[in-house]
């Protein structure tokens, strides 16, 4: 899988990515990241890349041209690669998107490449959104400064969803949000620590009741700390039945 990043910040999203599993997941080929500078591609003299808003107001806006043209060479070397037309997927990250979650981290690990488009300043002339974005995806309802942290979270999620990026290839599948709820409580050795006991049935070697342990765990920690999962996985649960 290969990520591109737009930004005006390169060294940031590599120095964030490059490091501990999905650095090492790019050492071995799993994935490629690449951080494209899009003030390489201005055309103003001075290599600016941003402008005032039409209509006053605070802040500075980048200019579409920057934007656009940077897209363009990347998305001509993605279709020189791939020896076909399709278009990739652009994602705008910004506050206005849809929220980021599990799902949408699963379904973005299917495609074979992913382009990111990070703001900065006030955000982003519409005029080249409308024709170069695919997805408008938040991650979380606050503001930031600049969309590289954002890309990075993405990048990261997404990441871990792709064959052979995680050692142990299980642990995507358990963890918090694969089923749609928290993942259970888990203890490593010493056995007893600050006069806490690791809970006897995980000492037990009892496979199916450690199991069951572990799924009253996830249902009771999703129940109390994020009802509204619980109550949609019970309902998803319902609707199965039937
Ligand atoms: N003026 C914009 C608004 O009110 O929607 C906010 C611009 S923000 C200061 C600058 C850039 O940071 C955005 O263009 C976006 O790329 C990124 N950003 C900030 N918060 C974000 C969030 N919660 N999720 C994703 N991207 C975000």
């Amino acid at each position: 899988m290969n990520f591109h990043i737009m930004t005006l910040f390169p060294e940031m999203v590599l120095e964030g990515l490059r490091t501990s599993i999905i650095g090492r997941a790019e050492d071995r080929g799993c994935i490629s990241i690449e951080a494209v500078n899009i003030r390489d591609y201005t055309l103003d003299k001075h290599k600016k890349v941003d402008d005032y808003t039409y209509g006053g107001g605070a802040g500075m806006l980048m200019q579409a041209q920057p934007v656009y043209d940077c897209w363009q060479a990347l998305e001509e070397k993605i279709v020189q690669r791939k020896g076909t037309k399709s278009r990739s997927r652009v994602i705008y990250v910004t506050p206005q998107g849809e929220v980021f979650h599990q799902k949408k981290a699963a379904e973005l690990s299917q495609e074979e490449d992913l382009i990111f488009l990070c703001g900065h300043y006030e955000g982003i002339d519409e005029r080249v959104l409308e024709e170069i974005v695919t997805d408008y995806i938040s991650i979380g309802d606050y503001v930031l400064t600049g969309g590289e942290l954002p890309a990075m979270v993405l990048i990261d999620a997404v990441s871990r969803l792709v064959p052979g990026v995680l050692n142990n290839g299980e642990s995507a599948q358990t963890e918090s949000h694969a089923n749609g709820l928290l993942e259970y409580p888990q203890y490593s050795r010493p056995e007893i620590w600050h006069e806490k006991k690791v809970p006897d049935v995980l000492l037990s070697g009892h496979h199916a009741n450690i199991e069951k342990w572990r799924t009253e765990q996830s249902l009771a920690r999703t129940k109390e700390r994020r009802p509204e999962l619980y109550e949609a996985y019970i309902k998803s649960c319902q609707f199965l039945q039937k």
